[in-house]
């Protein structure tokens, strides 16, 4: 290989060694919590703490209708069964049964209305729970392919980096510095094929004259237009 050769070559190796710390870095940021699976999670156990209470409020009601009827018909019992004679009595027991009719009617609405708006947060809590459910797993998949790739992607990494430290031994010290030089400032391009008498990178003709140098590669020859260094396959 001679050295423009082998100069071209590192460019494949470093342009594959980029590529590999681009995609790193990528998942990276791929890499940890998802804020919208966060959102879904605190929405759904919002509405579970609200399916909670609205609950509660029904068989609170339940319970309230419950024992107002167990003491409207021991009133009723006392209001049949004729021990009560005095008509003041009977007279406060009956507006006293009337109002707990009232009251008990009150928590039967209350607890029908319940009723009706747990059907539908129940609903809502079904729907959020199952759609969190499938996000949870599709993350924890795109997670695991997340952290298998990362694991491909360090090794090629490595291994790039040990082919790159063995590779420049052999690439002469001076010819090396004006590849770095150049990589970092032609947009990690630092050498360019030589295609039909034209460089590939700016596109513009390289003298005739100098065609036969870039062919030999053993020597830098510049592009006049762009300045990078050219290379004859
Ligand atoms: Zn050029």
């Amino acid at each position: 290989m001679n050295p423009i050769a082998a100069l071209y070559r590192l460019q494949e190796i470093d342009t594959t060694w980029d590529k590999i710390r681009r995609r790193i870095l990528q998942l990276q940021k791929m890499t940890g919590g998802s804020s919208e699976l966060v959102q879904m999670r605190e929405q759904t156990r919002a509405t579970e703490a609200e399916l909670q209470k609205v609950r509660k409020e029904q068989q609170d009601a339940e319970a309230g209708s419950g024992s107002l009827a167990e003491r409207i018909a021991e009133s009723e019992s006392l209001l049949m069964g004729g021990q009560v004679r005095n008509p003041k009595e009977l007279e406060a027991l009956q507006a006293n049964v009337e109002s707990m009719r009232r009251h008990k009617g009150a928590l039967d609405d209350r607890s029908v209305e319940a009723m009706v708006k747990a059907d539908e947060i129940g609903q809502r809590f079904a729907t959020q729970t199952s759609s969190l459910d499938s996000q949870e797993e599709e993350w924890q998949t795109k997670q695991q392919a997340i952290d298998e790739e990362m694991q491909k992607r360090k090794k090629e990494y490595v291994y790039l980096k040990n082919v790159r430290e063995e590779f420049v031994k052999s690439i002469d010290s001076k010819m090396l510095e004006q590849y770095e030089y150049l990589r970092g400032r032609k947009n990690g391009i630092a050498v360019a094929k030589l295609e039909d008498g034209s460089c590939t990178a700016c596109h513009m003709q390289v003298p005739v004259g100098l065609i036969g140098s870039v062919r030999r590669g053993d020597e830098l020859v510049a592009c006049a237009a762009c300045g990078r260094i050219l290379f004859a396959a």
